[in-house]
């Protein structure tokens, strides 16, 4: 069968008097409506058969790819699997049917929820306390400076107005200092992708609010300068911020609060296996260590003398709402149902075997991809593009490649130290034969490189949307059926 044919807009599909069906009429045939609010014309939508509709909605969904369809080795984003057990409890109708204005005596179960969840990831984080609200990782970015902001403020000091950011970081880290109010500065990374302390301790002095640091850092090594760091930024009076959306190879292993991490931010979409889908809905919850937690965001749920939970909107110290409510709420179910699932065990186990699969992907593929930061990783690597430059052959030709091999691309050019970054996270979900498939996969792409450049130059030849215009497409997006 030729699926093109329902490839087509569904617009383009209709054809004048089709159904798909019919409202019985005896429905609405009683309801007198007035005139003025009756339709003059018939609206402009596609008319078509049953069978017609249903293949063109079944085969877009399978346009798309995901980490149901396969292997989804995406740095920095840690698509590990979904467990479907999560999805049906966020979908409980019992949950479902709850409404964040009912009265606290009414939730207390929902509520209770919320709280040990909190408690859950202050032990993971080796925090004190942790807020749920922040709808994302940058959002828990922004509410992590907010939080740093206040401190300073309540302590009358005010020259603070800068914040350092390795040049490694994810781009959300200068972003949010920004959008926190705040200078960003920029601190150097080694040739072995680390932080250069000696280029941070020169930038520190008392206009700087806070450092923020990834670790294992963006090149997947870990920062084993933490602890003079630490110390470091606190004698300059400034907070030293974590980056949480790495966390996954450290759990159950170390925690940032005993490194001497101030604040930090966990992405339960990443670490935690809820879905990122289309950007969210997410979850970016934030920790802090004692002596900052009077500052995190409303509402905050409290235990009274006799054991019951209410919700307290607003304190004089703390920030205020950055969220409606109290943030995506069935993400945290999900998240909930994989911490416990799992176990503190489980989770010490998928870290470990995340750094596993990581190392032998990276150890496998080192001799024709080029790998600026030798040695052992973490949960994640950067090749510099391949190793035989004479080819012509991009990073970008090789993650299109790969699309035409079945695998999701890796995340490209990012991070900003190479010029051909190319960065695989395979994470723990993965069988050793996916992983086998996906290094023949590169190793092959790797050969023709060298023996049939221009196959993988014009590649994708294989995907339903083969060479879109990138440029044309950011310039002048067509985002509206009239618009086609
Ligand atoms: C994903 C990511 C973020 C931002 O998280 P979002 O949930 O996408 O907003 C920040 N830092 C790093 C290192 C990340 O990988």
């Amino acid at each position: 069968m030729n699926r093109k044919l329902y490839d087509k807009l569904i617009f383009d599909l209709s054809c004048p008097g089709r159904r798909g069906y019919d409202m019985p009429r005896r429905l609405y045939d009683d309801i007198e409506l007035p005139d003025a609010v009756l339709r003059q014309q018939a609206p402009a939508l596609p008319e078509v058969d049953e069978p017609t509709l249903v293949r063109h909605y079944t085969n877009q969904s399978t346009n798309n790819f995901g980490v149901d369809t396969g292997f989804y080795p995406l740095g920095s984003c840690t698509m590990k699997y979904n467990p479907k057990i999560n999805e049906s409890l966020g979908a409980d109708p019992v949950i479902a049917a709850l409404h964040p204005a009912q009265p606290a005596s009414t939730v207390q179960g929902a509520l209770k929820l919320y709280r040990m969840l909190e408690n859950m990831l202050s032990e993971i984080g080796g925090m004190a306390e942790f807020t749920l609200n922040p709808f994302a990782g940058a959002h828990g970015e922004l509410t992590g400076l907010m939080v740093i902001h206040a401190y300073h403020d309540s302590r009358g000091d005010s020259a603070r107005t800068r914040v350092i950011v390795p040049d490694s970081a994810h781009g959300t880290n200068p972003a949010s200092a920004m959008i926190a109010g705040y200078e960003v500065i920029e601190v150097k990374s080694l040739a072995d992708g680390t932080v250069d302390v000696d280029d941070l301790r020169s930038k520190l002095d008392e206009t700087v609010a806070a450092v923020m640091m990834t670790n294992p850092n963006t090149t997947g090594m870990f920062e084993k300068n933490i602890p003079a760091i630490a110390d470091a930024v606190h004698a300059a009076g400034a907070l030293l911020y974590y980056d949480g959306a790495n966390l996954n190879p450290m759990l159950g292993v170390a925690r940032p609060g005993d490194m001497g991490f101030d604040v930090m931010h966990i992405n339960l979409h990443k670490t935690f296996s809820t879905p990122h889908g289309g950007g969210g809905p997410g979850a970016g919850p934030v920790g802090v260590r004692k002596g900052l937690e009077e500052f995190l965001p409303s509402p905050r749920i409290r235990r009274r003398g006799d054991g019951s939970l209410y919700v307290e909107q607003t304190s004089d110290t703390a920030l205020g709402r950055v969220s409606s409510w109290f943030g995506n709420y069935t993400v945290f179910i999900k998240a909930f149902a994989y911490i416990l699932a799992m176990g503190a065990d489980g989770l010490a186990m998928a870290g470990k075997l995340a750094t596993l699969n990581a190392n032998y992907v990276m150890n496998a593929l080192k001799d024709v991809y080029l790998l600026p930061v030798p040695g052992p990783c973490k949960h994640e690597f950067v090749f510099d593009g391949l190793a035989d430059k004479s080819t012509g052959v991009t990073t970008l030709n090789v993650a299109k490649r790969l699309l035409d091999l079945g695998f999701h691309a890796p995340t490209i050019y990012f991070p900003l130290l190479f010029h051909e970054s190319l960065m695989i996270e395979p994470t723990e979900s993965e069988s050793r034969e996916t992983l086998d498939v996906f290094i023949a996969a590169m190793r092959q792409i790797a050969r023709e490189a060298a023996e049939t450049p221009d196959l993988v130059k014009s590649a994708p030849h294989d995907t339903p949307a083969v060479h879109p215009d990138d440029t044309e497409a950011a310039l002048h997006p067509k985002v509206k059926f009239s618009d086609l």
